[in-house]
């Protein structure tokens, strides 16, 4: 491991204060990703400034029934169970309780959750030297290679490399805000505009800044997200991490036809993967078996396999069709 100073902070400026004189600096919260990419020697930041005792650990309600503000330091185990998160967003709590475990979750962090790296196995060892995301213009080990926990969709031939979240599926169907602030004061960025598709650039994931914080994500009131779930596809019951996941929400009308769906996939792009075409298609159907199947080959009509991955898109809509068809059954 490289040497790093360490550092820590109690107030958001100083924070930011913090990483703007260290550009190689990284902040630290729980550790649980950025720590192992350190030990691998694939991440090797000059310091840490350690976030922890950041004021930013809340769950609220937002006035006027906006919706639930949850702060960047918020452990995901406190997430999972919080009252509010079960009651209302009841896919977000089963996508945490899904991920990595117990004592992970325990100490992982809703802000670093959202920038987790992938585990694309080429990515984590430096000494394998094609991985256009660890160096830029080295190549991708992964395209000709071992490929099976990989991506089928929005992938490019410079990187196939797959997103690891559960959480940030979750959030990508509930159409979260994030909230972050930097030397040039706050903004939001809309949860599909944070993660990036891979392109030319697959050494950037995201569309934070280096020298901003994550402070807190927004929930939106969304009334039918009482009727939603997480269904997790993986190679073992606990501590792995997706092949193919999906979040699911439906609003079905009195006339039991759905007025409007939310999708997500995990385990099969670069970025939570929103269904957007499987969702229009669904708007003003009934809720069936077939008018699910059909909505999953719509979403995954460009899905590209490899060699062995190639099951993977099969797999996702048999998930979809099996997760819309656990929501259509909670009425
Ligand atoms: Fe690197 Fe992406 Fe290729 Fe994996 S898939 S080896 S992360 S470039």
């Amino acid at each position: 491991m490289n040497p790093f100073t360490y550092s820590r902070v109690a107030d958001p400026n100083e924070a930011l204060t913090g990483i703007a004189s260290k550009p190689h600096a990284k902040f630290l919260g729980g550790g649980t990703n950025l720590i192992d990419l350190m030990k691998m020697g694939v991440e090797t930041p000059d310091a840490l400034i350690d976030i922890n005792r950041l004021p930013l650990a809340q769950v609220e309600e937002l006035p006027g029934g906006k919706g639930v503000r949850i702060g960047a330091m918020v452990r995901n185990s406190d997430l999972a169970e919080h009252s509010l998160i079960k009651s209302r967003y009841p896919v977000l709590s089963e996508a945490l309780l899904s991920g990595a475990s117990p004592q992970l979750r325990n100490v992982a962090t809703v802000g670093g959750n959202l920038l987790q790296r992938t585990r694309c196995y080429y990515f984590y060892d430096p000494a394998f030297p094609a991985c256009n995301k660890r160096n830029p213009g080295s190549g991708c080990g992964a395209i000709d290679g071992y490929n099976r926990i990989h991506a089928i969709l929005g992938q490019s031939d410079q990187c196939i490399a797959t997103h690891p979240s559960d959480m940030c599926v979750a959030l990508a169907a509930l159409e979260t805000v994030v909230h972050v602030r930097g030397p040039k004061g706050e903004r939001e960025i809309p949860f599909a505009d944070l993660h990036r598709l891979p392109g030319n650039t697959p050494n950037i994931d995201t569309n934070l800044q280096p020298d901003e914080l994550i402070v807190a994500v927004d929930l939106p009131e969304i009334p039918f997200a009482t009727r939603s779930h997480y269904l997790k596809v993986r190679d073992r019951a606990s501590y792995a991490f997706a092949l193919v996941s999906v979040a699911a929400a439906l609003d079905v009308d009195s006339n039991n036809k759905i007025k409007a769906a939310r999708i997500a996939l995990g385990g099969v792009a670069h970025k939570p993967w929103r269904a957007s075409k499987a969702e229009t298609e669904l708007v003003g159907k009934n809720p069936n078996e077939k008018t699910f199947r059909a909505a999953a080959e719509t979403e995954l009509a460009t899905a590209k396999g490899y060699k062995h991955n190639s099951f993977k898109i099969e797999l996702a809509k048999r998930a979809i069709v099996r997760a819309l068809t656990t929501v259509a059954g909670t009425a």
